[in-house]
């Protein structure tokens, strides 16, 4: 569900709360440390996001709670192929962003920014009794970077965790160290989105973005700290579909998360002001699948294209079928004992398992 219609302007009003991770400076500035971007904020101005702002040396977060979706989805759809299949999550999203892709499929609530923030107020234990009430596994912090309401989502995940609930966000890997690890406690697993195979040029042309190298240095704190992660990565036509880089970016997720990470190759399609692109041939992610296949990682997946044999997980070692899925939904399920391969013995790297659970969403 969406919701509209809040404007933020006050900083007596229930969403504004004080933000964590920044330093002051020198006249009232401050830098803001939560992500990468690490924004100096001069008094009375905004971060890049527009959600985060300096009242007289003292910096606010202006989305505490205020959100602009909560929906209940399958845990498939943020893509997670390979954690808990067949779970449901509570989706829940803020406006504002990080970073300012012009091809942002969310771009009506990631670009709100300043005085355009909307939402409805919910507080951590609202969303957490919203999960409960529908029976959901986890909780998501989806749709827009998450990153950048950081202190409602750690107050959020740390109660759904107390309540028996797992956490799992989908993030452009652009959070700071610090941030990141005390997050780690809470964080059970992230989809880390890539787009343009990471390349620098596409970053800063198409996204707003300095430099994606920092997304590297998260994706490393994550392993180390037992996030389980699926990396996925936009296939932009003609500006964002380089085979060097997509090339590039399997051989560094085989050689620095190992070969069995999920990575997940993603249709695009024409959004906002990128809206006469024309979607990714399917012949093109094809292409990349194999070559991510050729450079050894063992689950590559195509996303936005129901119904293609690459949404299926199949041993790496016989090439059985394991998972069958179509879109979100999981079809068929042969893992054994173990999450095994039921012909070869083979363990998959498969958190949970999809054997007793219902079948609850049907989205085709
Ligand atoms: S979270 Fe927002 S204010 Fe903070 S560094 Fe990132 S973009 Fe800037």
């Amino acid at each position: 569900m969406r919701f509209s219609g809040v404007a933020v302007v006050d900083l007596s009003r229930k969403w504004v709360a004080k933000a964590r991770y920044w330093v002051p400076l020198e006249g009232g500035k401050v830098r803001c440390n939560l992500c990468y971007k690490r924004c100096p904020i001069a008094s009375g101005g905004y971060g890049a996001c527009g959600v985060r702002y300096n009242s007289g040396g003292t910096l606010y977060t202006l989305v505490y709670g205020l959100l602009t979706a909560v929906n209940l989805d399958p845990i498939e759809k943020k893509p997670l192929m390979h954690f808990m299949p067949g779970s449901s999550v509570i989706s829940i999203s803020t406006a504002g962003c990080n970073f300012m892709c012009m091809f942002c499929q969310n771009w009506s609530i990631s670009q709100s920014r300043r005085g355009d923030v909307f939402g409805e107020f919910h507080t951590p234990e609202d969303v957490v009794n919203i999960g409960k009430k529908y029976k959901a596994d986890g909780i998501s912090y989806t749709y827009n970077e998450p990153t950048i309401y950081y202190e409602y989502m750690f107050d959020v995940a740390k109660l759904a965790k107390r309540e028996g609930m797992f956490n799992t966000m989908v993030t452009n890997g652009y959070m700071g160290d610090e941030a990141l690890i005390e997050l780690s406690r809470y964080m059970d697993a992230a989809t880390v989105d890539f787009k343009g195979g990471g390349n620098l040029d596409f970053y800063r042309k198409f996204m707003g973005v300095p430099d994606p190298e920092p997304i590297f240095t998260s994706l490393k704190i994550m392993k180390d700290k037992g996030i389980f992660v699926e990396v996925t990565n936009l296939v932009v036509p003609k500006y964002g579909d380089d085979v060097n880089d997509v090339r590039k970016l399997a051989r560094w997720i085989n050689d620095n998360l190992g070969p069995e990470t999920p990575f997940h190759l993603l249709r695009f399609y024409p959004h906002y002001m990128m809206s006469d692109v024309p979607p990714t041939l399917l012949e093109v992610l094809e292409r990349l699948a194999k070559v991510a296949l050729d450079e050894g990682l063992k689950h590559v997946y195509l996303g936005n294209v129901p119904g293609h044999e690459l949404e299926h997980t199949y041993c790496p070692s016989c090439n059985y079928l394991l998972v069958r899925r179509y879109g979100f939904d999981v079809v068929e399920w042969n893992l054994s004992e173990g999450n095994k391969c039921p012909k070869c013995g083979y363990k998959v790297n498969i958190v949970g398992s999809f054997k007793g659970k219902e079948r609850r969403f049907a989205w085709w």
